[in-house]
């Protein structure tokens, strides 16, 4: 019970760790521009800043509120689901991403069925196979492998890796690897989390082994 308390302490320093920060770049900015008359061009720069600050937050509470619903939901709207199929529309919407950064995706294997919730083991592999497009090299490749007679999904991308101290915390909320370099890397530290309880509403397993500046490798467990 104590530990759930703790966590729950320590879940809304965090979202209001997150918060803070754009919140405070808002009156920051607001406070320099009512200081004195500006230029017009001042003013434009200010309220892009504005705007980019409070999308920022829009984000947080957004994914924040799908994690909660998820979190909440006990009925699941599952049906019958065609994996291979619910990748490739997953690779469909991350295609400007793909191209973006020039990597080479590609499936392999025989598809398989699972009783599932469409959308949610959609946002799985939505949020996979985003990481594994922004942690990657430019130009490097993502191997996405179906295994029918063991309901197995592996995502292997050529890229950065994570340290082996970082592993265990990744699906931690908010947490993200290696500070320095995740700056240049947009990021909330929410996806691995909502993936996980995505997977645990389905009595599914994740598994990620990680080599730095090799690769990842995800396993999914159906
Ligand atoms: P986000 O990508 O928004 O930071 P996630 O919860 O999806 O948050 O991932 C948590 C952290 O795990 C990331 O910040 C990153 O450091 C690390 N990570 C996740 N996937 C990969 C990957 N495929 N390759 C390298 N690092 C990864």
């Amino acid at each position: 019970m104590d530990n759930v308390f703790n966590k729950q302490k320590q879940f809304v320093a965090d979202v209001s760790h997150e918060l803070k920060t754009p919140l405070s770049v808002i009156l920051m900015e607001t406070e320099m521009a009512l200081r004195k008359q500006r230029k017009i061009d001042d003013y434009i720069n200010t309220i892009d800043q504005i705007k980019n600050s409070a999308l920022h937050m829009k984000n947080i509470i957004d994914t924040l509120l799908k994690l909660i619903s998820i979190e909440n939901t006990k009925l699941l709207e599952k049906k019958t689901c065609d994996i291979k199929e619910i990748i490739k529309k997953s690779i469909f919407l991350s295609k400007q991403q793909l191209d973006k950064r020039n990597i080479d995706l590609k499936i392999n294997g025989e598809t398989f069925f699972i009783e599932a919730d469409e959308t949610l083991i959609t946002e799985v592999f939505l949020n996979l196979i985003d990481n594994s497009i922004k942690y990657n090299k430019e130009s490097g490749i993502i191997d996405i492998n179906i295994d029918a007679s063991k309901k197995i999904v592996e995502i292997i991308d050529s890229g950065i890796g994570i340290e082996k101290e970082a592993l265990d915390k990744i699906f931690d909320k908010f947490y993200r690897a290696d500070p320095s370099r995740s700056k240049t890397i947009e990021g909330l530290g929410l996806g691995l989390s909502l993936v996980k309880e995505i997977l645990e509403l389905h009595k599914s397993k994740i598994k990620v082994e990680s080599k730095p500046n090799i690769g990842t490798k995800v396993t999914i467990y159906f």
